[in-house]
């Protein structure tokens, strides 16, 4: 099978090259390097372009067939996109319209999206299944949120099949460490806890400890990249089966601290976290954890990666001896 991944040079789109070409798919790799790592491009083919750039993508499209395509670019900074919301509706919502309207021409009609937590806003629920009211508060999430709705517009339309994966906390690096997490500036908790303890960075901040929490700081669903690539692979045979535009949650179920990842850190590494209590950084919900039940049953989901401790485990391999 023919997969190009729209994003493949970013930290979930690379791990996802790696795991598609372990299965024998041959994918094609388009990126426009604004975030993502030509290093970490080391499965499949290449190509530079930027899906706000149509000719480059007829180029792509015109070049070679595909049977799906997964689509990982965006700009996905919640601050930011508050400070700068044109940018995030440009990238993440007509950057989607001119590569859907270039599947259509093409004649691709598969489609895995990378979606996101962001979409829901404040839960009203301890666990956040696909039922929940989507009430994005910030231009991130309700980019996401708007291709979602033009997805399944889409489906109606035109056809076009489609699955949504909405990550929670993504996290991790390839076990074997050649490609990890690396954004610039780093934002992430585990990577910046990591960092921390190598004396990286400019320390770590934790974002307050007045939540409604049990130990106040904030409570999140952290979940294994390659577990997040396991789902996209499954949600392609999915597609098969089903017409139609589809959504998924993806997470453990299990929401951690601020306080318990940096104690988890603490065993991972052996050192102390060296950290600063700071005031709440704004549009951080005190709570987000998935209920993934769905993904599981429907998609045949299982995560391997089932504690924070292996999670935290591997993005130490990787940040210890990063590559990139
Ligand atoms: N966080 C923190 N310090 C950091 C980065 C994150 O205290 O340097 C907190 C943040 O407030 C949130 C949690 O860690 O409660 C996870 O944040 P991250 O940015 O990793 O992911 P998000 O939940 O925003 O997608």
């Amino acid at each position: 099978m023919k997969i190009l991944l729209c994003g493949g040079a970013g930290y979930v789109g690379s791990h996802m090259a790696k795991w598609l070409a372990g299965r024998g798919f041959e994918i094609t790799v388009l990126d426009n390097l604004s975030t993502g790592h030509r290093e970490a491009v080391q499965w499949g083919s290449f190509v530079e372009a930027d899906l706000l750039a149509t000719d480059s993508l007829e180029r792509v499209f015109g070049s070679r067939r595909f049977d799906a395509v997964m689509h990982f670019c965006a700009r996905s900074l919640v601050g930011e996109s508050v400070s700068k919301p044109y940018d995030y509706y440009l990238n993440n919502v007509s950057g989607t319209l001119n590569l859907l309207q270039a599947m259509q021409r093409y004649g691709v009609n598969r489609l895995v999206f990378s979606s996101t937590a962001a979409v829901f806003g404040h839960p009203t629920s301890a666990l956040i299944d696909e039922g929940h009211p989507k009430a994005p508060i910030n231009p991130y999430g309700m980019s996401k949120l708007m291709v979602e709705h033009m997805l399944a517009d889409a489906a109606a339309a035109y056809g076009l099949r489609s699955v949504a994966l909405r990550y929670f906390n993504a996290a991790g690096a390839s076990e074997t460490a050649e490609i990890g997490e690396a954004h610039q500036p780093e934002t992430h908790l585990i990577p910046n806890v990591l960092k921390s303890v190598l004396g990286q960075g400019p320390g770590l901040k934790v974002f307050g400890d007045d939540y409604p929490t049990p130990d106040g700081t904030c409570v999140r669903d952290y979940v294994h990249v390659d577990d997040l690539a396991q789902a996209h692979e499954l949600a392609l045979a999915y597609m098969e089966q089903h017409e139609g535009a589809h959504a998924f949650n993806l997470g453990s179920g299990q929401g951690f601290s601020v306080r318990e990842v940096i104690a988890a850190a603490e065993q991972v590494t052996g050192q102390r976290v060296p950290y600063e209590m700071t005031p709440r950084r704004a549009g951080d919900p005190a709570v987000l954890v998935a209920s993934s039940e769905r993904a599981r049953r429907e998609l045949g989901w299982q995560p391997k990666y089932n504690d924070l401790r292996s999670i935290i485990e591997s993005a130490w391999r990787w940040h210890a001896n990063p590559k990139f």
